[in-house]
């Protein structure tokens, strides 16, 4: 079976409302979709739904998609950019809502209420509003993400969306555009045109975390070998070791880990690795707990809640992995740039010894960005 094919068999229904019914990715579903699968809407097919979503809801939303045209602005500062965070400058694109895989310390699983997964289909809106900023700031380059409340990459292979996000991004060299992904599904776009500025990134973790706790994942080896490709097509690559995750055996898992991406890749094939330990609301743990029991490991560590109400690490066990491990990279070549994602300037502190903008090779990620006023960012 093929990809696309195998990725049709995961959902039950495909719905597509009316108004996106003859866009470029509708037609696309409908072409790949058994006609069974498809049917027309004229509203939301759970407008009726009120609330937070069930477990068995949740279940449920990945199993069926809706496809339809997002009403509001798609350009948003990362969530990182709060009070209390040190935030790298980074923008989100979001292209749809929750994902066809089933890590069980997803954040969706706090934040999604709409029983279905949601796919935009006017991506030419978003382009458009890329484009404008890019014209009204020619100076400025953005850093932009499209992997924050969707995989980016998982169901490309139907949607091509690379497609498109890579033809503007070839246009606007000075823009950083970054595909994150727990997929391995790189093939749709590797042929492309690209100037360089297209970074595919991955979230990884040590095997036995990939296993236990990110279910319908690409393993860590199809994730490197994913990897290997785009570096051997000139795609700068980056890797997200988050969340990092505390279990009896964290050390010498997490250190195999970094040995085997320094036996792999080398510091000029990697802009950057990022860190972040385990984070969820509190509100999360009853669907965690019901979804996933307590064989997982992210319900078993001791957590606190933090200032932006979140439950992590102690922050001291925080500084401790996040040392171990940037000691082990640096071991390998102190070229490696590795900074913290999502984490307080207190924790920079304690693992570099000095906050994120002043520390030379993370300057250009971290320094303020102007407020632009236009899209009150
Ligand atoms: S890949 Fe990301 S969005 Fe998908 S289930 Fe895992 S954490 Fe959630």
């Amino acid at each position: 079976m093929n990809l696309v094919s195998q990725l049709v068999t995961k959902f039950e229904k495909v719905y597509i409302s009316k108004e996106s019914w003859e866009s470029r990715v509708a037609e696309r579903f409908r072409a790949v979709f058994p006609n069974e699968k498809i049917i027309m809407v004229e509203d939301h097919p759970y407008a009726n739904h009120k609330g937070a979503l069930s477990s068995e809801e949740f279940d449920q939303s990945k199993k069926e998609i809706f496809l339809t045209p997002f009403k509001g602005s798609f350009f948003k500062r990362c969530p990182g950019a709060k009070k209390g965070l040190a935030c790298c400058n980074y923008f989100v694109l979001n292209l749809g809502l929750q994902c066809d895989m089933n890590c069980s310390y997803c954040y969706l699983q706090s934040y999604l209420n709409t029983p279905v997964l949601t796919f935009y289909s006017n991506i030419e809106d978003a382009i458009s509003e890329m484009r404008e900023m890019a014209e009204d700031h020619p100076e400025k380059s953005y850093r932009v993400g499209t992997g924050e409340t969707i995989d980016s990459l998982s169901l490309d292979p139907i949607t091509l969306y690379s497609k498109d996000l890579m033809e503007f991004f070839y246009e606007f060299p000075q823009w950083k555009l970054e595909f994150k992904t727990k997929s391995d599904h790189v093939d749709q776009f590797l042929s492309l045109k690209h100037q360089s500025n297209i970074i595919v990134s991955w979230s990884i973790n040590p095997e036995i975390i990939v296993s236990n706790e990110e279910h319908g994942t690409a393993s860590l080896k199809k994730r490197l070998q994913a990897a290997r490709k785009c570096v051997d097509k000139g795609f700068p690559i980056a890797f997200h070791i988050d969340p990092v995750i505390w279990s009896p055996d964290w050390k010498q898992n997490y250190l195999g880990l970094v040995d085997e991406i320094c036996k792999q890749f080398s510091p000029d094939q990697l802009p950057y690795i990022s860190l972040g330990a385990l984070r969820y609301q509190p509100e999360q743990k009853v669907m965690m707990r019901e979804r996933f029991g307590y064989s997982s490991q992210v319900l078993r560590g001791e957590m606190h809640q933090g200032k932006d109400g979140k439950l992590r690490y102690d922050s001291r066990l925080r500084t401790q992995m996040f040392q171990t491990i940037l000691d082990r990279f640096k071991s390998h070549s102190p070229l490696w740039k590795v900074f913290l994602c999502m984490e307080t300037p207190e924790n920079w502190l304690n693992t570099f010894s000095e906050v994120p903008h002043r520390i030379e090779e993370m300057n250009e990620l971290f320094k303020p960005l102007p407020k632009i006023k236009s899209l009150n960012l």
